[in-house]
């Protein structure tokens, strides 16, 4: 890229949380290969981030790349309204195979964002067939559920702003981020007020949405399994859908397949994305019971209303077929143990760190919770120079790497993380 694109970059492109008129330096990639991302002036960085959880088996991967040009080959999309195709069928196979019984009807949708909207469209539908009137969500503070309108009402209120929004977005019901932490010893206490809310408000509650295990963009937190076993069981109650939104967490990262088996619940709806085509291009899933489906189906509308242009893209249904292949091998289970000791050895330690408020770790994830916000230009370019892809946000440094970095590639991450925290330049007064 010469300087005058970088230029026009600037200028002309809107990049993720990033102002248009104050934009922080952007590093030209050129290729990516494995763990590698590759600049244009010829550095190489070990990714840390898996593009956002996505890129579980690394970049350029062969299975991959075959599946995308054996799909390019016979057609690169077709529409899905009144039409099917054998990817389609077959990722849906699988999806309904490796998730729990109960979850049976499949809707593939663009991205993570509408993978909730049409969760949150499906419990609406739902009770307006069974004929109540049920318009709010339960959920819970820190969480993030993506940036589009319904998904941004269930995120939490200060990080996504919502006074910005105010009057345009639906109001729903926060319960206090879950306090006890995965691995804590449980506090019966700590699910009080989430109970509390639902039993007041129950009658008017379609679904309770949540990020099972770990809020993710929301603060990285890990929570104690016991919080969601009890919601399962408070759900069921009360007879209110559970919406699992798994779009971070899915297909291995915590440890296991799916987060809620940590907790052995399964919901009555699951959200999945980000990771489902190995990060190489968008596509979600929207996983409902067979009493969901057919609830809503037998509604006044006489089916789910929705049905984007791109459902069911096969160049899209052909990479995940591929890339759930290589998890069904199970050698994730041993790669994602494995980084999980690594960085418990390595992160851990900086507990003790006085620029650190608390390091922890779960599965691939690795998170350092320091006292102050990082300087994000000062931090990113540390990181570029150490070698390393590692994108902090406020009082987050973390680490999630694809499952197939080596050993000394995960150090090279740790490393650069422990000495960053050295430096005051490093971090916002
Ligand atoms: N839900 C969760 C838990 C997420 O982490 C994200 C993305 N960070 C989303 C939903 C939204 O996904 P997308 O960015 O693909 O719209």
């Amino acid at each position: 890229m010469t300087p005058s694109d970088i230029e026009f970059d600037r200028r002309h492109i809107w990049h993720p949380y990033t102002s248009m008129t104050q934009p922080l330096p952007c590093y030209p990639v050129t290729s990516a290969h494995g763990c590698e991302l590759h600049l244009e002036d010829g550095r190489q960085l070990v990714d840390g981030m898996s593009s956002w959880w996505a890129a579980i088996h690394g970049y350029n991967h062969p299975a991959l790349n075959h599946a995308v040009t054996q799909q390019l080959s016979s057609m690169s999309h077709v529409m899905f309204g009144g039409i099917t195709h054998p990817s389609a069928v077959a990722l849906c196979q699988r999806l309904v195979n490796i998730t729990p019984e109960d979850l049976e009807c499949v809707f593939l949708a663009d991205s993570g964002s509408v993978a909730v909207e049409v969760a949150m469209k499906m419990a609406l539908q739902y009770w307006h067939a069974r004929g109540e009137k049920r318009q709010r969500f339960l959920t819970l503070s820190n969480g993030y559920h993506g940036d589009t309108f319904g998904a941004m009402s269930v995120c939490d209120p200060k990080n996504s702003m919502h006074s910005l929004y105010q009057g345009y977005l639906p109001e729903h019901l926060f319960a206090p981020a879950p306090q006890c932490a995965f691995g804590d010893e449980w506090n019966e206490m700590d699910f009080v007020p989430f109970a509390r809310l639902l039993s007041a408000h129950h009658q008017d509650i379609a679904a309770v949405i949540l990020e099972p295990i770990v809020q993710g963009a929301g603060g990285m937190r890990f929570y104690h399994p016991r919080y969601l076993k009890l919601v399962r069981a408070a759900c069921e109650r009360h007879g209110i859908l559970l919406i699992a939104d798994e779009i971070a967490t899915g297909f291995g990262r915590t440890g296991k397949l799916f987060a809620c088996e940590h907790a052995g619940i399964a919901p009555d709806i699951l959200c999945l994305g980000k990771a489902i085509t190995g990060g190489y291009m968008t596509l979600s899933a929207t996983i409902a019971t067979r009493n969901v489906a057919e609830t809503i189906s037998n509604g006044e509308a006489g089916c789910f209303m929705h049905g984007p242009t791109f459902m069911g893209n096969p160049l899209a249904c052909a990479t995940a077929v591929a890339s759930l292949d290589i998890l069904a091998s199970g050698e994730w289970k041993t790669q994602v143990a494995a980084i999980e000791r690594q960085l418990q050895q390595e992160l851990l330690p900086l507990n003790d760190h006085p620029q650190v408020k608390q390091a922890r770790v779960l599965g691939a994830i690795g998170v350092v919770e320091t006292h102050k916000a990082v300087n994000m230009a000062n931090l990113q370019r540390y990181f570029v120079e150490q070698g390393v892809w590692v994108r902090p946000f406020g009082k987050l440094i973390y680490l999630m790497p694809p499952y197939i970095i080596s050993a000394e590639q995960l150090t090279k991450l740790t490393r650069a993380v422990s000495t960053a925290l050295d430096q005051a330049e490093h971090f916002l007064e």
